[in-house]
C-alpha cells in the first residue's frame, strides 16, 4: 500500500517497487482520506502517513515524506514544500516564490543557491512496527525553471556534477538505480537504503 496521493510520487514510488515484484495500490486508490501531516521533519510525517494506511488497511504500508530545503532561505521551504503550491498545486508559483525570495536575499551567484532534497521512507507493517530510512541529494537552483520532465520543483533544481536539471532527466536518470547508477535522487537513494533493510530482488 503506497500512502501517497501525490501522481508524481505515485508513479515514481510504483517504479521503485516494480523490480522487487512488488504489487502496490495507493491511498488514493482506495479512497483514504489524507492524514494532518502534523509532524514536525520529514521523518514524522512519513510515519504519520504510514501509520494511518497500515491502520486503516491492515497492509504494509510504505510513505514518503520530502521536500526542497534552500540554504539562504533558511531551510525553507523544507516539510511545507507541497503547501506552498498551495490548493491548486501551482509549482510554477512555487519556484517563482523561491526565486523571488532569492533574489531578495542578493542570492544570485550559484554558491548562493544551494539546495537539496530530502526523502524520508517509512514503511509500518500491520503488527506496528516502522522501518525508516532518510536521504537526500545536493545541488543548486536555477533560474528560469528548465524541462518539463518529473514534477513539483524539479525544473528548476540541479543536482551536483550534472549539467540538467532534474526537470530535464528521463525518470530513470533521475532515480540513477542500478544498473545504471547507485542511486541519485533522494528518493531513489532513500529507497536503495530501505530495499537493503526489508526487500529483496526477484
Ligand atoms: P509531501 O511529501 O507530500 O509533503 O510533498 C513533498 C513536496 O516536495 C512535493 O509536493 C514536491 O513539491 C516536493 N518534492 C518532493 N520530492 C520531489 C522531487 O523529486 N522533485 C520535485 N519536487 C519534489
Amino acid at each position: 500500500m503506497i500512502a501517497t496521493h501525490n501522481p508524481g510520487k505515485l508513479a515514481e514510488m510504483k517504479e521503485l517497487l516494480a523490480p522487487y515484484g512488488i504489487e502496490a495500490v495507493s491511498a488514493g486508490e482506495l479512497g483514504l482520506g489524507e492524514p494532518d501531516e502534523a509532524g514536525n521533519d520529514f521523518r514524522s510525517n512519513a510515519a504519520i502517513k504510514a501509520i494511518a494506511a497500515a491502520q486503516a488497511t491492515k497492509l504494509p504500508s510504505f510513505a514518503d515524506d520530502s521536500g526542497i530545503v534552500v540554504d539562504a532561505l533558511d531551510g525553507a521551504p523544507g516539510i511545507y514544500s507541497a503547501r506552498w503550491a498551495g490548493p491548486s498545486k501551482d509549482f510554477t508559483a512555487a519556484m517563482t516564490r523561491i526565486e523571488r525570495l532569492l533574489q531578495e536575499r542578493g542570492a544570485t551567484t550559484p554558491d548562493k543557491r544551494k539546495a537539496h532534497f530530502v526523502s524520508a521512507l517509512c514503511v509500518a507493517w500491520p503488527d506496528d512496527h516502522c522501518e525508516q530510512v532518510e536521504a537526500r541529494v545536493d545541488g543548486t537552483l536555477v533560474w528560469p525553471p528548465r524541462g518539463t520532465a518529473g514534477f513539483g520543483y524539479d525544473p528548476m533544481f540541479l543536482p551536483d556534477g550534472h549539467t540538467r536539471t532534474f526537470g530535464e532527466m528521463a525518470s530513470i536518470e533521475k532515480h540513477g538505480l542500478p544498473p545504471l547508477g547507485l542511486g541519485l535522487s533522494h528518493r531513489a537513494r532513500a529507497f536503495v537504503k530501505l530495499a537493503e533493510i526489508c526487500l529483496e530482488p526477484r
